[in-house]
């Protein structure tokens, strides 16, 4: 971290500075240069509060020169991290494809999709029981029982699955799903993610409606920090002033997280869109970005599905989706 110094800064300020930073543990150096004088701090600075050290009298500008994503970033990690669950390995340049309803509906429903998502080479299966819903008079999903009927899918088809937690509570029901996801409302939610930090499972780690790419590696930093490191990142969409779509799809989000983190990271084009005719070009996008997979809501009849019909695509629309970006992939590769 760099402080710059008001060239009017009197020695008592300045010492009261240098004392105080000192005692959060790192060495101070002074550079005084011919109109300010520049403090470079050596030392681990991830415990200073960089907007308060800014607020201060004496300090003109203040810049951190590491990031605060220690465990996330790529610096002090160059390799790619695979995220594995059974002969599932998700990063390191192979594309992935999750897929599955927006909710559990039914043992027929969920067994039905996963057959035929697996059929159309999908290698996980993803389908929701406990919903985070902007209603409450919506469907909530089926919450335990939601679980075990995807468990039962998983028997059946032996693919993995993926379903999401809302808070710690519900963990107890995640003893036979192979990888929790974080959705976008709850990428803050700290308390959870350092819970999560000591679960032995992969963690899907959606991006925030509202949050930079910074805040979400800052959230995957809080479950590494307590041991987890086995996550993905997820691009799920952004809200801007366009109402076309339901959010804004980020693809830049995919080349700069891949530089930014050492994490693999996948899309999800059903939520960023929120309309079926779109998701099929923004997998081929995402995939010509360099995604590691695509997270894709598929239903047996959206016409009728109890969440998020307008968004997913029959059986047949995923096969034909699958074929498109298996043609991209080999162009893909980062
Ligand atoms: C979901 O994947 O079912 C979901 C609710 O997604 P998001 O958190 O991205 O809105
Ligand atoms: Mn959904």
């Amino acid at each position: 971290m760099i402080v710059v110094l008001k060239n009017n800064t009197d020695k008592t300020s300045y010492d009261t500075l240098v004392k105080w930073l000192t005692a959060k543990g790192v060495e101070v150096h002074e550079i005084e240069g011919s109109m300010h004088t520049v403090l470079g701090l050596v030392g681990d600075t991830s415990g200073i509060d960089i907007e308060l050290v800014r607020s201060m009298e004496m300090v003109d500008d203040v810049k951190r020169v590491q990031e605060p994503y220690k465990q996330a970033g790529r610096k002090f990690h160059p390799d790619d991290t695979i995220v594995s669950t059974g002969d599932t390995h998700i990063g390191g340049g192979d594309l992935h494809i999750i897929a599955g309803p927006c909710s559990i509906e039914s043992e027929e429903q969920i067994c039905t999709v996963a057959k035929a998502v697996k059929a159309a080479g999908a290698t996980l299966l993803r389908g929701g029981a406990f919903k985070p819903r902007t209603s409450p008079y919506t469907f909530q999903g089926l919450r335990r029982h939601g679980i075990d009927l995807l468990v039962t899918a998983k028997k059946e088809t032996g693919l993995p699955i993926v379903t999401e937690i809302m808070e710690i509570s519900q963990l107890d029901c995640f003893d036979e799903v192979d990888v929790i996801q974080v959705g976008a409302r709850n990428m803050q939610n700290f308390e959870l993610l350092k819970e999560l930090g000591h679960v032995n499972k992969p963690i899907l780690l959606k991006r925030g409606l509202a949050n930079t790419l910074q805040e979400l590696l800052m959230s995957a930093e809080y479950i590494m920090s307590g041991g987890n490191g086995q996550i993905i990142l997820c691009e799920r969409g952004i809200r801007t002033f366009e109402t076309a779509t339901r959010n804004t799809l980020d693809i830049s989000a995919i080349p700069l997280l891949h530089e930014m983190s050492h994490l693999p990271v996948i899309v999800d084009p059903s939520h960023a869109t929120g309309i079926a005719k779109l998701v099929k070009p923004m997998s081929l996008a995402a995939a010509a970005a360099g995604a590691d997979g695509l997270i894709i809501e598929v239903h047996n009849d959206p016409a009728h599905a109890l969440c998020d019909g307008a968004q997913s695509l029959t059986p047949e629309q995923f096969s034909d989706l699958v074929s498109a970006v298996d043609a991209v992939r080999p162009i893909a590769r980062r």
